[in-house]
């Protein structure tokens, strides 16, 4: 018998959006800005409701998705999209620790989540989960490369009409990689934040679910499954020390808000977990201003090869500075150059091909150690974000060449000996 819509309500332990400035709060519909003072809205769910029927064998139960996490993410309806997202691994490194001084270093591999290879599955999954609940026929979102992948798949499987907006000068990878899904693709002749003013304009001209503008709220939400998925993964506990990317800080403040939750739900041991941001130099206006003491930003012009974090005017960045501050943690910036010997470094000495904003992340995590930021016996887990697959431009010239040969004996057993005598003059691993 198919349930009635109220029936299927009755599970949602989501109840409103609420403005974390003011806290006015509002129904669940597709609005992302408080009337009374434009702040930013946020799910609220009934924790008592969470805390009598969310345990930890309720979850173990669930899909291998982020949706057995359900209770705690912003569906109101079982008719959720599951492409398999989440429950990426969370590898105990061993040789990168080792090279960098530190003994319990865990890494979160979103670099091959499902479908699009980034952690953007998690959040776009939600945010159409609840597009398609509200009815809306059209999906869009603002992108710097990875959400336009996944926006543009998950839409496809989902059956909805969809139309992306990037910026005109991305990687290939991330072109063809929404292309393939045959969207509207608009690439637009300007950068990030120019794109979103665009899309806010469209938003409200034609009456599409952009997933990060309109439905932003139910969006972000998805990024908490990074913080409970480490959780139980690490046994159901906390870590002490998390590194994580900053592009908008939505990422790093809802992995911080899925710490909180479980905390209160019952679900994992209290204890202080410090929170530790990467930006790229070229677009890090989050990282100078937690060097320089100030709660708010300025606005600047990105110019770095980690494009899919270069959001020169963050919205969440007050958010995310507030996070780092009371943690106790850091926000670090890096250059391009650290960026790519970030990525060989993963690479080497785990089998990781991470894009640039994974090269950023583990390049301030070497630098947070360096500076004695880190300690070696903190529980650390670094965010893996995306896949080096899609950004093969930036290192292309840092990555050598193949050896051709002809295909007979004498010509490969030359060309070994070569190659070990290069390896020996020049191929050291290069370090930050
Ligand atoms: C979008 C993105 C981020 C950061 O996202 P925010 O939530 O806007 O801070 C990090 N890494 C990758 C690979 C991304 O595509």
């Amino acid at each position: 018998m198919t349930p009635t819509l109220s029936q299927l309500k009755t599970s949602a332990t989501c109840t409103a959006l609420k403005c974390k400035e003011c806290g006015a709060e509002y129904e669940l519909k597709a609005t992302h800005v408080c009337e009374m003072c434009f702040g930013p809205l946020e799910v609220v769910y009934d924790i008592s409701a969470l805390k009598r029927t969310v345990t930890r064998e309720t979850i173990q139960a669930g899909p291998n998705s982020i949706w057995r996490y359900r209770p705690f993410l912003p569906v109101l309806t079982e008719q959720y999209i599951d492409v398999g997202t989440g429950m990426t691994p969370l590898l105990k490194s061993h040789r990168l620790a080792r090279q960098l001084g530190l003994k319990n270093l865990y890494i979160k591999n979103d670099a091959v989540n499902m479908p699009t290879l980034s952690f953007k599955d998690r959040v776009v999954s939600v945010a159409l989960s609840r597009a398609r609940e509200l009815g809306f026929e059209t999906v869009s979102c603002a992108s710097t490369g990875n959400l336009a992948n996944s926006t543009a798949a998950i839409a496809a499987h989902a059956g909805l009409d969809c139309c992306v907006f990037i910026p005109a000068d991305l990687e290939a990878g991330k072109v063809i990689g929404t292309l393939i899904y045959s969207p509207t693709l608009m690439a637009v002749q300007g950068n990030y934040d120019q794109v979103n003013r665009l899309c806010s304009e469209v938003a409200n001209t034609h009456g599409w679910g952009f997933v990060n503008i309109n439905l932003r709220p139910y969006y972000s939400e998805g990024s908490k499954t990074l913080g409970y998925e480490v959780i139980e993964q690490l046994g159901w506990e906390l870590p002490d020390h998390i590194v994580a990317p900053l592009a908008s800080g939505s990422l790093f403040t809802k992995i911080y808000k899925g710490f909180q939750e479980f905390i209160e739900v019952g679900l994992v041991a209290d204890k202080p977990v410090r929170c530790s941001g990467a930006q790229a130099e070229g677009c890090s206006p989050i990282a100078k201003a937690f060097k320089e003491g100030r709660d708010f930003i300025l606005p600047v012009k990105p110019n770095t090869i980690a494009k899919s974090i270069a959001i020169g005017n963050p919205a969440d960045a007050v958010y995310a500075l507030d996070i780092a501050r009371k943690t106790n943690g850091n926000i670090e910036s890096v250059t391009d150059a650290e960026i790519v010997a970030g990525m060989k470094l993963l690479a080497e000495t785990e089998g990781i091909f991470t894009e640039t904003a994974g090269g950023t992340t583990i390049a301030v995590l070497k630098k947070l150690v360096e500076a004695g930021k880190i300690d070696p016996d903190e529980k650390t887990v670094v965010y893996i974000t995306g896949n080096g697959l899609k950004t093969q431009e930036a290192i292309q010239d840092a990555v050598g060449e193949p050896l051709t040969i002809e295909p007979k004996l004498d010509s490969f057993e030359r060309a070994l000996e070569r190659s070990r005598t290069l390896d020996r003059l020049e191929w050291q691993p290069v370090l930050v």
